[in-house]
């Protein structure tokens, strides 16, 4: 059995997104031997890597910093109440630099495989620039939204111009001005892109194959006077996005949808469609996520701005979803993203009707037509939640890989473990109530609840944990059960495991990605596993200092 002094170190930390930065300031607080691996050549996760033009939260900024540090709260001022990529990337520098992380983290160095041994009860990690680390226990911070998943067209490599997928923007500047720019996509990120560069670009041509539902972000700039009435409050913030199912400030409405009069629905909507952020969504009537009727009168309300927004109709009923309702796919937060389309250089080509074909060396063909581009985006979106893991190939107790065992869909015990593959957590991992919610408030709570597990695994003289495998069913079935009230249950999204680029992925069999209770029934679930001893997870090992070799389950 490996000692503690054999290994490279305790815990290895993969990625240093926003969890993986509060995950190793929780560790070194504890003086635990712990690392940060990160394939990127910078922290900062998804706002490291996604520079694309209108980039920016959807969160409320004071919402989504971290909120474990009354200091970092005291002395950041957030500039907008939904800050930009080059704002929140200073931000988790900011917060790096202040609680002196960097020096526990090591950049450009991608874990291509991860083995696990049951005779050490340790992992080894093989990283690309060909090392290999012995750690006891492995976190994964891989963020949920990280292997970006171009489209597979024919003629790709052919093009002379600039491409790129939205995950890969230039870091350097992009003049794109006077430019033919093609958008493929027309999910959150091309939303955001499109209202951007609209009146920036030469010609701006949007391939849109399915319309997404959006909203307006409703943004402003936060003054110092706010920032002070912000941080007075930052108690009853927390304390509410604890509250809320969605994890943001943003409360249900409580009432029931039939309950109350069309024109008091009417009334809610007018208000909430002009209000910042998600209250159109998010502060509407339950019923919207799981009632057809209800759903439709809400969505045919939104159709209805849309239509007021876009001055051709023709372009507007293009820009309206047909196949799926509101709110039942996440609603992209947008600002002007409509009006985009009244103006004279921008043009929606409709790929349902006409596909394409292929990329050609000057631009790209449609069943209809060839075009000419000088720049062509790919905003074709990621292989969610479970493609960052299908990336490395983690080997757990009978050498198969994890994306073998979750080949038709993950299933684990509480989002944060999985049967086979002992020593690993997940604080924010499928079926943990972090996707579904403000993703940092989610992120604190897995890895509070992680560092603390840790902590008893180590106060234990633990050396290898691992959840049973009919705890792990139970969680799966009971994630899959909530979808089964949802309306979102059919959606062609990430929610569901719908990627049309990611054989396997496409729309058909539902993948049960997201924990869909709410921020207060995770967190209730959660605590009561560790108030009843950690049930549903074994524990084995050799107590330290004594050495001699022990294994008990936890009742
Ligand atoms: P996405 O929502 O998956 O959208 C991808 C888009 O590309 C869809 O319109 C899709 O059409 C289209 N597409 C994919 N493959 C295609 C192909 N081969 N041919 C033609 N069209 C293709 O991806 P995303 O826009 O990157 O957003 C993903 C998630 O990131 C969002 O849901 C959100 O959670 C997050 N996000 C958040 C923010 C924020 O404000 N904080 C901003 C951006 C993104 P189909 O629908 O027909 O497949």
């Amino acid at each position: 059995m490996a000692t503690r002094d054999e290994l490279d170190y305790e815990v290895i930390v993969i990625g240093a997104g926003v969890a993986g930065i509060y995950q190793i300031k929780r560790l070194t607080d504890l003086g635990v031997n712990a690392t940060v691996l990160e394939s990127a050549a910078d922290l900062g996760g998804t706002w490291y890597h996604n520079r694309y033009p209108g980039a920016r939260f959807d969160s409320e900024s004071y919402t989504y910093g971290y909120s474990f540090s009354r200091e970092l709260l005291d002395e950041w001022h957030w500039k907008e109440r939904f800050s930009s990529q080059p704002e929140n990337l200073r931000y988790l520098n900011f917060v790096a630099d202040k609680f002196d992380l960097r020096r526990h983290m090591q950049f450009n160095c991608r874990v291509q495989a991860m083995h696990y041994d049951d005779n050490t009860h340790s992992w080894r990690l093989v990283l690309d620039d060909g090392r290999e680390l012995r750690c006891r226990f492995v976190i994964m911070a891989l963020g949920l939204l990280s292997a970006p998943t171009p489209p597979r067209f024919d003629g790709m490599e052919s093009f002379k111009g600039r491409s790129f997928h939205t995950y890969h923007w230039p870091h350097e500047p992009l003049d794109l001005s006077a430019k033919k720019v093609a958008i493929i996509g027309t999910g959150a990120t091309a939303i955001q892109i499109i209202a951007e560069i609209a009146d920036k670009v030469g010609d701006l041509t949007v391939f849109q194959r399915r319309p997404n539902w959006a909203a307006p972000l409703n943004n402003s700039t936060i003054s110092d006077a706010e920032m002070a009435a912000i941080r007075a409050r930052y108690d009853d913030i927390f304390a509410t996005c604890a509250r809320t199912p969605g994890g943001f400030e943003h409360e249900p409405d409580r009432r029931g949808f039939y309950d109350v009069p069309r024109e008091e629905r009417v009334a809610l909507w007018d208000r909430l469609y002009d209000e910042p952020g998600f209250g159109i969504w998010l502060q509407n009537f339950a019923e919207i996520f799981t009632d057809e009727a209800a759903n439709a009168e809400i969505s045919e309300y939104i159709a209805g701005r849309i239509r007021e927004r876009v001055k051709d109709p023709q372009v507007a009923e293009k820009l309206i979803p047909k196949d799926h309702g509101f709110g039942v796919q996440r609603v992209p937060l947008e600002t002007h993203y409509y009006e985009a389309y009244n103006r004279d250089n921008v043009h929606l080509v409709d790929i349902s009707e006409t596909p394409i074909t292929r990329i050609t060396e000057t631009g790209l063909s449609t069943s209809a037509e060839d075009f000419d581009f000088d720049v062509i985006v790919y905003a074709t979106g990621f292989d969610a939640i479970t493609g960052a893991y299908d990336r490395i190939g983690i080997h757990g107790t009978d050498g198969r890989t994890l994306r073998e065992q979750w080949h038709d869909g993950p299933a684990t015990f509480l989002g944060m473990f999985v049967h086979g593959f002992p020593n690993m957590l997940m604080p924010a991992g499928p079926q943990s109530g972090s996707a579904s919610t403000n993703y940092p408030r989610g992120i604190e709570t897995g890895v509070n609840w992680c560092t603390e597990f840790l902590q008893h695994v180590r106060a234990e003289g633990a050396t290898r944990f691992e959840p049973t495998a009919e705890a792990e069913q139970r969680w799966t079935e009971h994630v899959t059960k909530m979808y089964s009230t949802m309306l979102m249950r059919k959606a062609k999204s990430w929610f569901t495991g719908y990627n049309s680029n990611v054989p396997g992925h496409e729309h058909g069999k539902v993948r049960y990605f997201v924990y869909n209770g709410g921020t207060p029934k995770y967190v209730k679930r959660i605590t009561g596993v560790r108030d009843e001893g950690y049930a549903g997870i074994t524990f084995a090992g050799t107590p330290i200092p004594e050495g001699s070799a022990r294994k008990r389950t936890a009742a």
